[in-house]
């Protein structure tokens, strides 16, 4: 069967964690910076690396079958892709921002306005919701000192913890959409065999972090409450200690309310309780 090829940004914010995540998912491959396309010696796949802006379109092209990119990339090029999976990583904030000493308190007080932006396609949609008349300005870059160069009443740009907007005396103003990194596919891909194994794997390695392997002791009159507290998780495995009238009990706990079970283990008379990581859970 023919080699997929999947395309992952060659450098910046999503490289790492897209190489990373087709690495746990057990696959060899070589991540020469220089390369722009690598083959990967255990699976059919090919891995192409490029700017993510070019990633939808090659997708939706069928040039590369599979692509890994932000949903913010995927909007502004319009590319007639399909959502395959959501990656839970390159999260972050598309916000409209203002001078801190801005004379705009409501979205209607951009009437009128200039606001600069890298993604005037998601940005128009935005106006066009709220029925604002405002005029954008398309800047490739460095889209937040626009303010203070007088190119710009306001900015729409991604925010992720705000460092760079108060650097640059601006603040956040309104939410836009929110963006993670999505493994998107060509439209005639779905059902492909190669992709149903690759995609087995992701999700083990997605569904992986999500939880911790947990191991305990606790003494056998106290187990009845570990094991109602572990209610949920298909029958934790219980091992007697050498040391008579203990046990150790293996489980699975979820990340989400890891603290809260762990506290509560405890307080329910389990000790030397060690917390290992999970690499794939297989379901
Ligand atoms: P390229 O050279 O591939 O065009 P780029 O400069 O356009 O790269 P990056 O800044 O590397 O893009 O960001 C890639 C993606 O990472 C963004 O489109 C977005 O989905 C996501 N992302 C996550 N957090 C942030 C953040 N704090 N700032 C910018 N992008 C972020
Ligand atoms: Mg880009």
């Amino acid at each position: 069967m023919k080699n997929l090829k999947i395309a992952i940004q060659k450098s910046g914010r999503l490289n790492e964690k897209s190489v990373q995540l087709l690495k746990n998912c057990g696959l060899n491959f070589e991540n020469y910076k220089s390369s722009l396309i690598t083959t990967v010696g255990n699976f059919p796949l090919e891995i192409l690396f490029l700017r993510d802006d070019d990633i939808p379109g090659y997708v939706a092209q069928g040039i590369a079958d599979l692509g890994i990119v932000g949903e913010n990339v995927i909007d502004e090029t319009q590319a007639q892709v399909e959502y395959v999976q959501r990656l839970g990583f390159g999260k972050c904030n598309l916000k409209l921002a203002i001078p801190k000493d801005s004379d705009i308190q409501d979205l209607k007080d951009l009437n009128g306005k200039a606001i600069a932006t890298s993604y005037p396609v998601i940005l128009q949609q935005f106006l066009d919701e709220y029925k604002i008349k405002a005029e954008i300005r398309e800047i490739s870059g460095s889209v937040e000192i626009s303010p203070g160069l007088g190119l710009a009443d306001a900015i729409c740009d991604i925010v992720s913890t705000g460092g760079t907007l108060k650097s640059n005396g601006l603040k956040p103003f309104a939410d836009v959409r929110s963006s993670e990194a999505i493994l998107v596919g060509n439209k005639n891909l779905l059902g492909n065999p190669i992709l149903t194994e690759l995609l087995q794997r992701i999700q083990s390695v997605l569904l992986a972090k999500e939880v911790k392997y947990v191991v305990l002791n606790v003494e056998k009159i106290n187990l009845p409450k570990i094991t109602e507290l572990l209610r949920g998780v298909k029958s934790p495995t219980v091992v007697p200690l050498a040391e008579e009238g203990w046990v150790a009990v293996h489980t699975v706990i979820s990340e989400e309310d890891f603290w809260e079970k762990i506290n509560r283990l405890k307080t329910a008379g389990a000790q030397g309780i060690v917390v290992m990581p999970v690499e794939k859970v297989i379901m």
